[in-house]
This record gives C-alpha cells, sequence and structure tokens, in this order.
C-alpha cells in the first residue's frame, strides 16, 4: 500500500508556517515502513529537536483506480479516518530551503499514525466532518472537513491522474492549524466528532 499526503490544504495552517497558497494540491508520499505499529509510543527521532504532530483525516481507497472523475469519486473509498502525519519540522525547513524532497522529515520509521476507520455511511456529510486532537486531555488542533481547500472527492481526482490508486492505499488529506512539537511523556489522542480513533505516548 502506499500513503499518500497533501499539504497545505488548510487556510489556517497555510499561514502559520508562511507558505504561500498553492494553485495546485501539493502532494507527497510516505512509506509504508512509516506507520506506527499498533499501540506502539511513538520514539522521538535522534535527528530532529523538533517533532511536530500533524492531525488529519484519512481516506482508505477500496478501489482501483486512474484518472478517476470526481463524479464517481465517491464509489474508490467507504472508510474515513484520522492519523497523523509527524513531521521532523526542523529537517523540513532546512530541506525546503534548498529546494530539496522533504521525505526524511515525513518518511522516516513511525512518523504515520493510522487510526480507526468509521464507515463512511455514518456520516451525513463527508464534507462537514469535526475532529480534534488533544495532547494531555487538551484540545490542541481542531478542524472540519468543510474548510479544506480541496475536498475528499476532488483530491481523488487530482490525485488519480499522477498515481494509481490501488486498494488500501491512504489519503492524508493535510492539517488545520495548531501544529506543535512533541515532548517525551505527551500523550496524543484523536478524535473524530467524539469518537477516538487513536490515542498514542510520546517516548
Ligand atoms: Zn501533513
Amino acid at each position: 500500500m502506499k500513503i499518500i499526503c497533501v499539504g497545505r490544504n488548510y487556510t489556517a495552517h497555510i499561514e502559520e508556517l508562511k507558505n504561500e497558497k498553492p494553485k495546485d494540491p501539493v502532494l507527497f508520499l510516505k512509506p509504508d515502513t512509516s506507520i506506527l505499529l499498533r499501540k506502539q509510543p511513538f520514539i522521538i527521532p535522534e535527528f530532529s529537536e523538533d517533532v511536530q504532530h500533524e492531525v488529519e483525516i484519512l481516506v482508505k481507497i477500496n478501489k482501483m483506480g486512474k484518472h478517476i472523475d470526481r463524479k464517481f469519486a465517491h464509489k474508490y473509498y467507504d472508510e474515513i479516518g484520522l492519523g497523523i502525519d509527524f513531521t521532523a519540522r526542523d529537517l523540513q525547513t532546512q530541506l525546503k530551503e534548498k529546494g530539496l524532497p522533504w521525505e526524511k522529515a515525513k518518511g522516516f520509521d513511525g512518523a504515520t499514525v493510522i487510526g480507526d476507520f468509521i464507515p463512511k455511511e455514518e456520516f451525513k456529510d463527508v464534507n462537514n466532518i469535526n475532529f480534534s486532537l488533544e495532547k494531555n486531555g487538551k484540545v490542541v488542533q481542531k478542524g472540519n472537513t468543510l474548510l479544506m481547500l480541496w475536498k475528499i472527492e476532488e483530491l481523488i481526482e487530482y490525485i488519480s491522474k499522477y498515481f494509481t490508486l490501488k486498494i488500501g492505499d491512504v489519503i492524508f488529506t493535510g492539517t488545520p492549524s495548531g501544529v506543535a512539537k512533541v515532548f517525551p511523556n505527551d500523550t496524543l489522542s484523536g478524535f473524530i466528532e467524539n469518537n477516538e480513533l487513536f490515542s498514542i505516548k510520546i517516548k
């Protein structure tokens, strides 16, 4: 499986990182080896002084497709989840400044948290889903899919122009504002509406 991530999909997060608003979605991939194993803690890697959490809505692909029209995009997924795109922000900033690919900052072992999924039919409208991240019991990131610059079905259309989507692939749809550094002993818990979909200990 592959993990396709969307960068800069929420205006407030673009502003907090002082990035330009893109004309097209920013895409990057994370290797499957970056997935944090279930129930394992996230270990801060020694090569970063500033690993940050990015909570994101996930879409799990259930059918192979290429050049998917947005009209039919709803047929290519039936589960929505929540995860964290951990980012070594210091390393990413250095790489970005040099115009280099930023995989090392986002694709390292453990950098991808994939929580539980919820069947799509349980949502009245996938473009109006509240989600949040709590750090040690306090809300630190909050978003709603309504605020995405590119909505789920537009993303499926756009991504599938470049990458064939296969069963089991997961799309990370971008983070809202509130990204921040994690510290040892933090606990990060992710929620869609009131359902807790993961809880991760930092070491
Ligand atoms: Zn992200």
